[in-house]
């Protein structure tokens, strides 16, 4: 059982360190460097790709091809664990963390946000695929020839497997 004096020295020790609660809501939240908050997604450096779809574990982020000729990012908040991993994949930082926490809303369309890409087409059989970005982004960084990145992944196969058929046959590579 604490005795007198103990008592006492608890009472000094609180007085020396002041309060160490605050009054939140009615004055801002103490939040450290490293807290994870929501995501922000950049849609002017946003390519389309999709590593951040397939590397969020709660399925927050999704992409989806709608309309004519569009594929649609979107990030539903209220599923985000706030891992960052989509931050670390994006080839592009096109994705920022903030410390952004006080989310709560009574519209759930709030916790939505969208990034809408134009596809792109096949200069082959005009079908889509990819994103215009993606793939204007592919023929800047990858090594791939202007040839290939036009088509559409069927018509990509298609093309290299008649290359292949034609270097058989003695002729040379397109
Ligand atoms: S922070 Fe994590 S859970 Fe949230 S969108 Fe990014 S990868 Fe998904
Ligand atoms: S990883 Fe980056 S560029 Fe790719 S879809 Fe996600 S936000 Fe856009």
């Amino acid at each position: 059982m604490m005795g007198k004096l103990g008592f006492v020295k608890i009472l000094v020790i609180a007085a020396e360190a002041g309060r160490v609660t605050r009054k939140y809501p009615y004055e801002p939240p103490l939040v450290s460097s490293d807290f994870r908050g929501k995501i922000e997604i950049d849609e002017t450096k946003c390519i389309g790709c999709g590593s951040c779809v397939l590397a969020c574990p709660p399925n927050a982020l999704v992409m989806s091809d709608e309309g004519e000729g569009y594929r649609v990012l979107k990030y539903f908040v209220g599923r985000c664990i706030f891992c960052w991993r989509c931050i670390d994949v994006c080839p592009v930082d096109a994705i920022k963390g903030t410390r952004e926490f006080e989310l709560a809303t009574d519209n759930v369309e709030d916790l939505d946000e969208a990034v809408i890409h134009k596809r792109a087409s096949c200069t082959e059989c005009n079908g889509l695929y990819s994103t215009v970005k993606q793939k204007a982004y592919v023929m800047e960084k990858a090594p791939i020839t202007e040839n290939y990145v036009d088509k559409c992944p069927e018509c990509r196969r298609n093309k290299l497997l008649r290359a292949f058929e034609k270097r058989r046959g003695g002729e040379s590579l397109e």
